[in-house]
């Protein structure tokens, strides 16, 4: 049953139990009070009732306020709905609390909420935390079956697969597994915590409650100060009997019919302190056709990843909706699934390169491309930028554009950068590739050589990671650059003083800035490739020679090159695993990674190698 309390009003205005949210992106909100099982539900609506309807339920200790950066954007294309589960925010308790929490009692708050708003079509479920813990209830029992049209769950398993999973590994132990069982089993000491009598509430009602919300500042690097919301100690307190009245039953007698009977998709953060991600190692077995997404971050992803998460959630939902597509705007990206083996970390992510018209960069376009990435192909060369975005299109990028841009030009690469937020979005990966050589002894290099050397190879680094960088910073979400530096960083030679000045620099402004951006959340790789078969040989440059002679050893360059033949593809393969892995310095090939040891351990040997005239 359900009470509406003014459609389009102030939230909370004239309801009983309910305290208007003032958190920026819920302002607005139209709220209505649902009687489910002797408790009020605080219920806040946005967007238009008559598209798709996405239910947000959130976790513990939350209100449904922590989903307001995520209800914000995804209201432009839905009809999106958050409650306040029973106990919690502007919902009234249980009473007496003990037993109040089952999630059989979370299952008719839900199917309350549900027939509330959207009487006639199956909702889509997005849960979070202990949010995800009960809709993996609602999404396996039969009484729900119909009311459901799509799941997307974060940091929160079920308590059937957990128990599952715990039995099997007890049952079948080997070293491997109980490392599992004990990473896990460190990971849980909040809910032993939980389960204690008393404590939990003091602590919450006390110095905890408190504290709290600087510990989440600083734990996860929360900005602004509208979450969370004053009603946390009483949500936390309230909240420990979800813990109390499910968690040792169900470990202890997990349901073994606990099949999802609606389509699962899983984002999982990298970095969550409380669950760990082999966790959901079985979890195709519950879930026939899940799809998963990991995300480099911690546990909060609905206040740290707003718009990565929108990506999904609005992907997902348009792929499952079967009372017809939604709207599709600029940002909306494809429900293709993206196939690779990096494809459930990148699927849907922007990535810029630079010097994308040919080689590493290229390669690097492509990788991403059928990792699921949108991909923007940057190059001086816009006829070879515009067919690199039309292969990346064909090789799994749901969207891919070309920009025509100088990289060393500092104006045209702010302009792309205002371009590219405006029409793409912020970009979540950028690879600063592009780069040219240029060869010959130090006193046959004039200026003009020395200046186009580094306008392009450092400036371009410069430019890039200065006006994109910014946004990724100011958006606050993330992201990560990648420099392409050269074995030559750190690999002196007589042949090459202008081309290894300028990559020795981008490796040290990368280090610099990766130190920066860290606390950001941006991670920053340096790539160090060393000899790879691409077209930069043919168009290097050879400083104090004629014309011919350049030609002639261009054209020796690029033998040699090709006899050694180490594919661009590989690079690329290796920038791809270097976000990933978040890694610093990537030596790529042998000869790299040989000069990287020798630089660091017998840097004497290197600086006679240095002085070896080049077979040209
Ligand atoms: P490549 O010549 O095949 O590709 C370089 C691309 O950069 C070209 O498409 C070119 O048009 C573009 N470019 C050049 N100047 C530009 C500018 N001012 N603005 C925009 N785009 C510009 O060369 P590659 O081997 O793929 O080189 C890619 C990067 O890898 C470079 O930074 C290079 O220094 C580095 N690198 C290459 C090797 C190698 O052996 N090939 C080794 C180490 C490092």
């Amino acid at each position: 049953m359900s009470t509406d309390r003014g459609a389009g009003a102030v939230p909370g205005a004239g309801s009983s139990g309910g305290s208007g949210s003032t958190v920026p992106g819920l302002e607005g909100a139209r709220e209505r009070r649902v009687l489910t099982g002797g408790v009020e539900l605080c219920v806040a609506e946005l967007g238009d009732p008559g598209r798709p309807t996405v239910v947000l339920v959130h976790g513990y200790p939350d209100s449904k306020e922590v989903w307001s950066e995520v209800a914000a954007r995804l209201a432009k294309r839905f009809h999106v709905v958050l409650y306040d589960v029973r106990g919690h925010g502007g919902s009234t308790a249980p009473d007496p609390l003990r037993g109040g929490f089952t999630l059989e009692k979370l299952t008719d708050d839900f199917l309350a909420v549900a027939d509330a708003v959207s009487p006639d079509r199956p909702v889509h479920l997005v849960g979070h935390d202990w949010g995800s813990v009960q809709a993996w209830e609602f999404a396996t029992v039969a009484r729900t079956e119909g009311r459901i049209a799509s799941f997307t769950s974060m940091s929160g398993p079920s308590l059937d697969h957990m128990g599952h999973w715990i039995k099997r590994r007890a049952a079948h132990p080997t070293p491997r597994r109980v490392g599992q069982l004990l990473g896990q089993g460190a990971k849980s000491w909040y809910i032993y915590v939980l389960h204690t009598p008393v404590l939990p509430e003091l602590a919450w009602y006390g110095p905890l409650g408190r504290q709290w919300p600087k510990i989440l500042r600083r734990a996860e690097r929360l900005s602004g100060t509208a979450y969370p919301t004053a009603s946390l100690p009483q949500d936390a307190a309230h909240g420990a009997w979800l813990y109390r009245d499910n968690v040792r039953a169900r470990l202890r007698r997990p349901r073994t019919d606990a099949h999802a009977h609606v389509p699962v998709q899983l984002i999982t953060p990298t970095d969550d302190a409380f669950l760990s991600e082999r966790l959901y190692d079985d979890l195709e077995q519950w879930a026939p056709g899940l799809v998963r997404h990991t995300l480099p971050a911690k546990h909060w992803v609905p206040r740290t990843r707003p718009d990565q998460l929108v990506s999904w959630i609005g992907d997902f939902v348009t792929a499952h909706e079967s009372g017809g597509p939604p709207e599709r705007t600029a940002e909306s990206s494809t429900v293709t699934a993206p196939t690779g083996p990096y494809a459930q970390r990148f699927g849907g992510q922007l990535v810029l390169v630079t010097g994308a018209a040919s080689g590493i960069g290229r390669a690097t376009a492509f990788a991403f491309a059928e990792a699921g990435a949108r991909i923007v192909a940057v190059d001086l060369d816009g006829e070879g930028a515009a067919r690199t975005a039309e292969l990346a299109r064909l090789t799994g990028a749901p969207k891919a554009w070309a920009e025509t841009v100088d990289v060393g030009d500092g104006k045209a690469m702010e302009k792309l950068a205002e371009k590219v937020a405006t029409e793409y979005g912020i970009v979540d990966v950028l690879v600063n590739n592009a780069g040219i050589g240029l060869s010959g002894p130090f006193l046959d290099t004039t200026t003009e050589d020395w200046k186009k050397v580094l306008d392009v190879n450092l400036w371009g680094v410069i430019h890039g990671c200065r006006v994109f960088g910014r946004q990724m910073a100011e958006r606050g979400q993330g992201g990560h650059i990648v420099n392409t530096a050269s074995a030559a960083a750190y690999q002196p030679s007589k042949a090459l003083p202008a081309y290894s000045t300028s990559k020795a620099a981008v490796l040290m402004l990368s280090e610099c800035l990766r130190a920066e951006l860290a606390g950001k959340g941006i991670g920053v790789s340096a790539i160090c490739p060393g000899f790879v078969n691409t077209n930069i040989t043919s168009t290097a440059r050879f400083t104090g020679v004629s014309a011919a002679e350049q030609e002639r050893r261009r054209k020796k360059t690029s033998r040699l090159y090709g006899l050694r033949n180490y594919p661009p593809e590989k690079v690329a393969d290796a920038v791809l695993r270097a976000v990933v892995r978040n890694q610093a310095v990537i030596p790529v090939t042998p000869e790299a990674r040989g000069a990287r040891f020798l630089s660091r351990f017998a840097p004497g040997a290197l600086r006679a190698i240095a002085r070896v005239e080049p077979p040209l």
